[in-house]
């Protein structure tokens, strides 16, 4: 091996490519690419492959400085956590939303004859937060529906054990009768305890 072009530099910002001896490249990325000109970032669609993904990278910059402060940590209580997120991911949905709507329609997909068709970047940007909220909301709702159908359970157990006390009381039971019926009936009834709230 000859002398390392790489000694000090940030292996991130290396160049993928290898040489044909099999060694890797040793010159810098061209920015928004993995290689560097000479290994393909000049084609076309690397080309554009690397500006829409500075667009993004760009545009959720500044959708995630409008919505800074997410700390999920703070909360112990993981529902309450994922409620924040989805508030966030929202905001930051709109913030994206936001952007791309600043864009000129005409400008939203660009051609190019070498390349093809592209989305821009905050287009893309936009998408992916979209889809997280979609994600987060998802969780949410489960989680929500999960607790609730748990709550039902529990008053239905409730209610069910009110109409048994009263059922043995009618029918005239020994006091004896009646606690060996209410031992029964509660064990055979599984409740699934409710969320306290
Ligand atoms: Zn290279």
């Amino acid at each position: 091996m000859g002398m390392p072009r790489w000694p000090q530099m940030d292996e991130s910002k290396r160049c993928r490519a290898h040489k044909p001896d099999g060694s890797q490249c040793g010159r810098a990325r061209s920015v928004g690419s993995t290689v560097c000109a000479s290994h393909g970032a000049s084609a076309p669609q690397v080309k554009a492959a690397a500006a829409r993904r500075i667009q993004e990278q760009k545009a959720t910059e500044i959708a995630r400085r409008g919505v800074a402060g997410l700390d999920l940590s703070a909360y112990s209580d993981p529902v309450a956590a994922l409620e924040h997120a989805v508030g966030l991911t929202h905001a930051m949905a709109l913030r994206l939303a936001g952007l791309v709507e600043a864009i000129p329609d005409g400008q939203l997909v660009w051609r190019s004859d070498k390349s093809g068709e592209h989305v821009r970047g905050e287009v893309v940007a936009a998408m992916k937060a979209l889809d997280s909220l979609r994600a987060a909301s998802v969780d949410a709702l489960r989680l929500g529906l999960e607790s609730r159908r748990a709550g039902v359970l529990e008053s239905t157990a409730d209610m069910l054990l009110r109409a048994f006390d009263a059922g043995l009381t009618a029918s005239g039971a020994g006091v004896e009768g009646r606690a060996k019926a209410r031992e029964v009936f509660r064990q055979n009834l599984k409740v699934v305890p409710g969320e306290p709230a």
